[in-house]
């Protein structure tokens, strides 16, 4: 029998998950693993906030809470068997007014529903159990949430496509992918080269350029891409133990995003943030230039000012953190009050590769098409990270195998 021939378009955690499950389940296969950047993992994998989800924000039945519960598991398994670091800190989601405790309750029943392990609420002093410094009228405890680094996951996952006799092909930016009349699959490079492999099955995967590749390999054009970067902070030293895990808000239906929160990084220092603003770019991590390619798309995106007509108040709250770091910091500091002279510095920013609708909606779930033998993530935004090594066992053993709806 002739050797099955795969290619997997991006080099973030959600392709690296995707090549090396395809050489556990086919060990005989050939797979190709295309990567624009001459490393593997430098766009959202290695600019994120390092949480294992436990599954808490989830609708029951979606892909996310499905797919972010076995995720857990499998990064966990993963970090133990792979010596990685893997820090289970917990977290609480902390509601400060009766309203927000509401919310939170209805977020209990939604962890319940899920089945995360060992969630309880807290109320009033008994947050102080898990978080000596923090204050709120009721809490969420989430004690298995957990940190990582995505970044150290990735790599290694790419270390061992290699170990399994799989292809990474770095500097190589894919322009297309297109299914052949004869069945088999071409993958053009934007340097025009036409690859001299001829696939069976292409996965693609990529993150902040999967609506332009989507539609360049002949997929629907939407939903589109449009980037929110999320600015962090990290604590000076002396101020990163007031917090011992990770303390978020009650999300609020009116904002798209989770609200500032403190989380605790896997190499000990303590960050706040992100929070969410329109990018100029989709790929520029220091917020000081713009691409204007990027900006376009968007602006004349009938969906984007359906978006931004909705979300005014979003809107000013975020800016109100963009343009003042004391505000950022005040954001953070109505759960914490006795870091409220805390200094910080700025860090890397992250960007979101967040689809929307047509309609202006934000897409929620994660999105992943099948045209074809071609198949395309189109929304992974968090938990995707958590959920990668869940998400590629489900591309490679349930959407390329025609079991999945998609
Ligand atoms: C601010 C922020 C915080 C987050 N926090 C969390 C968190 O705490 N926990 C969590 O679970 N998730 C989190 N996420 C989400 C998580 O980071 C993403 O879901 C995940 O990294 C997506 O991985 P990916 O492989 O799909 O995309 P990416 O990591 O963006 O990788 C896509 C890859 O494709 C490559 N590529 C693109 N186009 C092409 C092309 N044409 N040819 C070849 N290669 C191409 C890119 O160079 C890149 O390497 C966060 C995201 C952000 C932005």
């Amino acid at each position: 029998m002739s050797t099955v021939n795969y290619a997997v378009i991006g080099g973030g955690i959600n392709g690296l998950s995707v090549a090396r499950q395809l050489l556990i389940d086919y060990p005989g296969a050939n797979v190709t693993l295309f990567e624009k950047e001459s490393e593997v993992a430098q766009h959202q994998t290695s600019h994120n906030s390092g949480v294992v989800h436990a599954g808490l924000y989830y609708a029951k039945g979606s892909l996310k809470a499905r797919l972010c519960r076995r995720g857990v598991e499998l990064v966990r398994n993963y970090c133990t068997d792979n010596n990685l670091p893997y820090d289970q800190c917990g977290k609480v989601v902390v509601a400060l007014n009766e309203v927000e405790e509401a919310r939170l309750k209805k977020l209990y029943q939604i962890a319940l529903d899920n089945e995360v392990p060992n969630v309880k609420m807290l109320y009033g002093e008994e947050i102080k159990t898990v978080e000596p410094n923090c204050i709120g009228v009721a809490a969420l405890h989430s004690p298995e949430t957990a940190i990582v680094s995505y970044e150290k996951i990735a790599k290694r996952i790419a270390e061992e496509i290699i170990e399994r006799g799989g292809k990474i092909e770095l500097n190589s930016p894919v322009q297309s992918i297109k299914n052949n009349s004869d069945g088999k699959i071409t993958i053009t490079l934007q340097s025009g080269k036409v690859y001299p492999t001829q696939f069976d099955y292409a996965v693609s995967c990529a993150g902040l350029q999967s609506d332009r590749l989507a539609k360049n390999s002949g997929d629907v054009e939407t939903p589109k891409i449009v980037p929110f970067f999320g600015q962090y902070f990290v604590l000076d030293d002396q101020f990163t133990h007031d917090v011992k895990g990770l303390i978020y808000p009650v999300p609020d239906p009116k904002y798209p995003f989770l609200g500032v929160h403190f989380t605790k990084r896997i190499d000990g220092k303590m960050t706040i943030g992100p929070n969410a603003f329109l990018s100029k770019a989709r790929e520029n991590y220091d917020g000081k230039g713009f691409n204007f390619k990027d900006i376009k798309e968007f602006i004349f995106y009938p969906g984007f000012w359906r978006f931004a007509f909705r979300n005014i108040p979003a809107a000013m709250r975020e800016s109100k953190t963009v343009f003042s770091q004391k505000n950022f910091i005040n954001e953070a500091t109505k759960y914490v009050p006795s870091l409220s002279n805390m200094t910080v510095k700025p860090a890397t920013r992250g960007i979101r590769a967040q689809a929307m609708n047509p309609d202006g909606t934000l897409v929620d779930d994660f999105v992943i098409r099948r045209d074809g033998n071609i198949t395309h993530i189109r929304n992974a935004p968090s938990p995707g990270a958590t959920s990668s090594l869940a998400i590629a066992e489900y591309i490679v053993r349930e959407v390329m195998q025609g079991k999945a709806d998609v």
